[in-house]
């Protein structure tokens, strides 16, 4: 492993390549799975997204820690990453894989996401700052604050390259931040307030009520299903398109 960032409860790995198989470029969006061996010698599986454009030597993800209680155990792959791994270890990962990608056609992209929902919509973003994308993108988050807004610093950066981006962030702790962005407001996402481009396809990440309201609000506004994408960080028991 290359490199490692921690935030209060989100740690970011590079992983850089050490061998020379040849390796699939990975399409923003997408994600990787992990295998870890835990001390009981079973290999556990876990997918996370990749958070940043493919530059054909490293793999960037991001982990939040799973705390335990309420009779619940703490996550058991998060808590050994976020325990146990750091620079210099070795870390098996899968190809890239998923079908939540970017739409490369040139339409406008509006990106919704909530905790550590950013980061599909992370690696997209990255994406497109790497290709110098010149058509409208509005990029939305929530967060309890701006501290614990995973990947902060990069979106904010990838935001700022953008000749035609926006940042809009939701803050359910106060309403106060550092960055750069263009609107900061308190509570939870609110869609009434900002103004989202035409004919534009949405990708939404977070927890599941989170999504459902959102999308909820686009079909009102008629927002068709097809421009609507969701990326669930589990079993797909939504499948909006079904209901
Ligand atoms: C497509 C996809 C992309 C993803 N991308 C990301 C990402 O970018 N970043 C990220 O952080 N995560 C991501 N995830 C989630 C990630 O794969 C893991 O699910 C997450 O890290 C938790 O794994 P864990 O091993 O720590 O938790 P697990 O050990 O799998 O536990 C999961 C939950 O089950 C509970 N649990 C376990 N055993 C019991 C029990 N006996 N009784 C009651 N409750 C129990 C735990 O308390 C915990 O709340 C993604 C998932 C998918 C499917």
């Amino acid at each position: 492993m290359g490199d490692r960032r921690e935030t209060r409860d989100v740690v970011t790995f590079v992983v850089k390549r050490i061998d020379d198989r040849l390796v699939r470029t990975s399409l923003p969006g997408q994600n990787v799975t992990v295998r870890l061996r835990m001390p009981d010698g079973v290999l556990q599986p876990r997918q996370y997204n990749l958070t940043r454009a493919d530059d054909g030597a490293h793999r960037q993800f991001s982990v939040k820690r799973v705390e335990g209680g309420d009779g619940r155990p703490p996550g058991e792959i998060s808590t050994l990453l976020h325990d146990s791994v750091d620079v210099g270890d070795m870390l098996t990962l899968s190809l890239p894989y998923g079908n939540v990608v970017l739409d490369d056609s040139g339409r406008p992209a509006v990106f919704a996401s909530a905790g550590i929902g950013i980061t599909p919509v992370a690696g997209m973003l990255s994406h497109l700052a790497q290709v110098e994308s010149r058509p409208p993108i509005t990029m939305l988050d929530a967060d309890l604050e701006e501290a614990v807004f995973p990947l902060r610093r990069q979106v904010v950066n990838d935001v700022v390259e953008l000749p035609h981006a926006e940042l809009y962030v939701w803050y359910e702790n106060d309403a106060h931040g550092i960055e750069p962005v263009n609107g900061v407001f308190h509570g939870t996402m609110d869609l009434s307030v900002v103004d989202l481009p035409d004919n534009a396809i949405y990708y939404l990440c977070g927890p599941l009520p989170f999504m459902r309201a959102l999308r909820g609000t686009l079909l009102t506004r008629g927002v068709v299903s097809d421009d609507i994408h969701y990326e669930v960080f589990g079993p797909d028991l939504w499948q909006a398109d079904l209901e």
